[in-house]
């Protein structure tokens, strides 16, 4: 089996260490890919942590995978050795129900996730991108637009699509008044594609010190929200809400932003958050939640990330300060994905 050298964390919220996945040999429908950049996402501190409930240990984290196609199975059709693609949150499903029929293969109640899952059999553990290659069935690989740089490329598979969807979903256009509330890895996608679609983007932000990048990230207005009287400033005043924020808040608060009949997002999946009914009632505003992609909405969202020139600010970090770069996301201390360079673990 191909062997491929890892990072994995042993046990609940224990450091990560040096671990040895033995990928499958691709099956006929089946893709190898030699790994080169890795992001690192909240969701995967979220699950190593067991923030999430109970977690499947060995834990080899990351979803957000950039690679160059090794080997293929021989009946695969759409990808040859040579290829630049992209694996995202979830590597397979059940292919037979109504959100797989749908293309929404992410919300499939068999859905087989990148790590932390099971494959389609049900007992087979899945490990994620903090690897050197992955094996892959061949419909849940995305192609990656020539010309980008990948290590800038990598987060897209989650944090992009992770805000591309809901910002299509909900019908943002031209114009709109679009607030994404925490400034991180999603947080700083969803300024430039909410920008991209044309909305007019303002971050809410507990960080005052990152008014000038959230400017320089295509918003056009910036709020500390360390100030309680902003909320009553900027009350009725937005067609969207996105929050993208990892730790505990109050969602009431930021449903007063919306004006009548619009929506407020959750992608961010902190702790359970007491929420009152008023703001939604007097209003008739809606609260809704999303995650990721399905595999045809990713492949557009990368498409339309390369059209308009859409790509993550990154700290590139060789795997073994992958310990350090979690605390530090935990932190809010990024600008604004860590991604790790896969070689790292290749010469180690
Ligand atoms: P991240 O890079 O850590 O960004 C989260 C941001 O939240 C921070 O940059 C910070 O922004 C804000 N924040 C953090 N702690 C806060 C606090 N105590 N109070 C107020 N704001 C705080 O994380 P990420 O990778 O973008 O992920 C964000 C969340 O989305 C996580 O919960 C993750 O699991 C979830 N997620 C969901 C999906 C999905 O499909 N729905 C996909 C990926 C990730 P400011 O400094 O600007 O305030
Ligand atoms: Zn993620
Ligand atoms: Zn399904």
């Amino acid at each position: 089996m191909p062997l491929a050298p890892a990072y994995a964390a042993p046990a609940a919220r224990a450091p990560l260490t040096p671990f040895t996945v033995d990928r499958r040999e691709p099956g006929p429908h089946d893709v190898l890919i030699d790994i080169l950049y890795c992001g690192v996402c909240h969701s995967d501190i979220h699950q190593a942590r067991e923030e999430w409930g109970p977690a499947i240990f060995p834990m080899v984290p990351g979803h957000e995978i950039v690679g160059t196609v090794a080997q293929v199975g021989n009946e695969v059709s759409r990808w040859k050795a040579g290829d630049t693609v992209g694996v995202g949150c979830f590597v397979d499903s059940c292919r037979q129900c109504e959100a797989c029929r749908d293309g929404e293969e992410q919300y499939c109640a068999g859905a087989s996730f990148t790590y932390n899952g099971r494959e389609q059999d049900g007992v087979t553990p899945t490990f994620g991108g903090y690897s050197t290659r992955i094996t892959v069935d061949e419909k849940y690989v995305v192609r990656i637009p020539p010309g980008l740089p990948l290590d800038r490329t990598a987060p897209l598979l989650c944090a992009g699509i992770t805000c591309y969807s809901p910002l299509r979903t909900f019908g943002v256009k031209r114009g709109d008044e679009v607030a994404i509330v925490g400034l991180g890895g999603l947080g700083h996608v969803g300024v430039r594609l909410a920008a991209a679609m044309g909305a007019r983007v303002t971050v809410f932000s507990h960080s005052p010190a990152k008014r000038a990048d959230a400017l320089a990230l295509g918003a056009a207005d910036f709020v500390a929200t360390n100030d309680p009287a902003v909320f009553a400033r900027h009350a009725e005043r937005f067609d969207l809400v996105l929050d993208t924020v990892s730790a505990s808040h109050d969602y009431s608060a930021y449903l007063g932003l919306l004006r009548r009949d619009r929506t407020m997002v959750l992608v961010g999946v902190p702790d359970p958050t007491p929420i009152s009914a008023f703001p939604l009632v007097v209003r008739r505003r809606r609260l809704a939640g999303s995650m990721i992609g399905g595999i045809r909405e990713t492949q557009e969202m990368l498409d339309f990330c390369a059209a308009h020139g859409v790509l993550c600010d990154v700290e590139v970090i060789p795997i073994d300060r992958i310990n350090e770069a979690w605390d530090r996301v935990v932190r809010s201390d990024v600008r604004y994905r860590f991604v790790i360079d896969i070689a790292s673990l290749k010469r180690g």
